[in-house]
């Protein structure tokens, strides 16, 4: 199995060629052809499974696919992550996946400064990979518009949970356009997980390593 078989595009095959991946791995495999499809998904995989690729190289080719409206760029894709250093880490790879694409990845998260994020919010974001609470407080004041969001990624959603962002995480949710593609990974399929699920995913294909 290659990389080529998965239906990726050359810009993105450089990019992976570039990395050193030669192999996809057990979730690549499965994920990638289904993302690509426009196929919602709920995956079951732990981090260092190689589940950013998962997600970020159909997501990521999806959106150069299109050619943005001219002027300042509204996010088409939102990552929900619970950390900080998930968010360096997601956002880190994906621009490593996104080299031979023109697309710009900006991330969101407390404890820094707002006028920074505010300034790159304005400078235009094609993908977004932040933390609910501070998300939602740049919804608040109007600085991250997220009616143009066509991905959704929400990665360790279990995680999210247990931190205590479900509320959060609906608010987010309930105002994102309901004609989108949306992308569930958490380590294990619990309950509250199918629940989120049902709630947020429409008829979604499920993978698990
Ligand atoms: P992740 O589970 O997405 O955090 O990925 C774990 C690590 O594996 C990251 O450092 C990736 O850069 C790397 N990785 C992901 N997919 C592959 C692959 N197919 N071949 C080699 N390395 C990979």
């Amino acid at each position: 199995m290659t990389f080529e078989t998965l239906g990726l595009s050359p810009a993105v095959l450089r990019a992976l060629a570039d990395a050193g991946y030669d192999t996809p791995t057990p979730i690549q495999q499965q994920a990638i052809p289904l993302v690509l499809a426009g196929h919602d998904l709920l995956g079951a995989a732990q981090t260092g499974t190689g589940k950013t690729a998962a997600f970020g190289l159909p997501m990521l080719q999806r959106l150069a696919k299109q050619t943005p409206p001219k002027g300042p760029r509204k996010p088409r894709a939102l990552v929900l992550v619970p950390t900080r250093e998930l968010a360096v880490q997601v956002a880190d790879n994906l621009k490593i996946y996104a080299r031979h694409l023109r697309l710009n990845v900006t991330m969101l998260f407390g404890g820094v400064g707002m006028q920074p994020q505010i300034d790159a919010l304005h400078r235009g974001v094609d993908v977004l990979v932040a933390c609910p609470g501070r998300l939602l407080d740049h919804m608040e004041r109007g600085t991250a518009k997220l009616d143009a969001i066509e991905v959704l990624v929400m990665d360790e959603a279990d995680r999210m949970l247990d931190m205590g962002f479900l509320p959060a995480m609906k608010r987010i949710l309930n105002r994102l356009p309901a004609n989108r593609q949306s992308l569930m990974f958490s380590a294990t399929f619990e309950p509250r997980i199918k629940a989120l699920a049902l709630d947020y995913l429409r008829n979604p294909q499920e993978v698990q390593v």
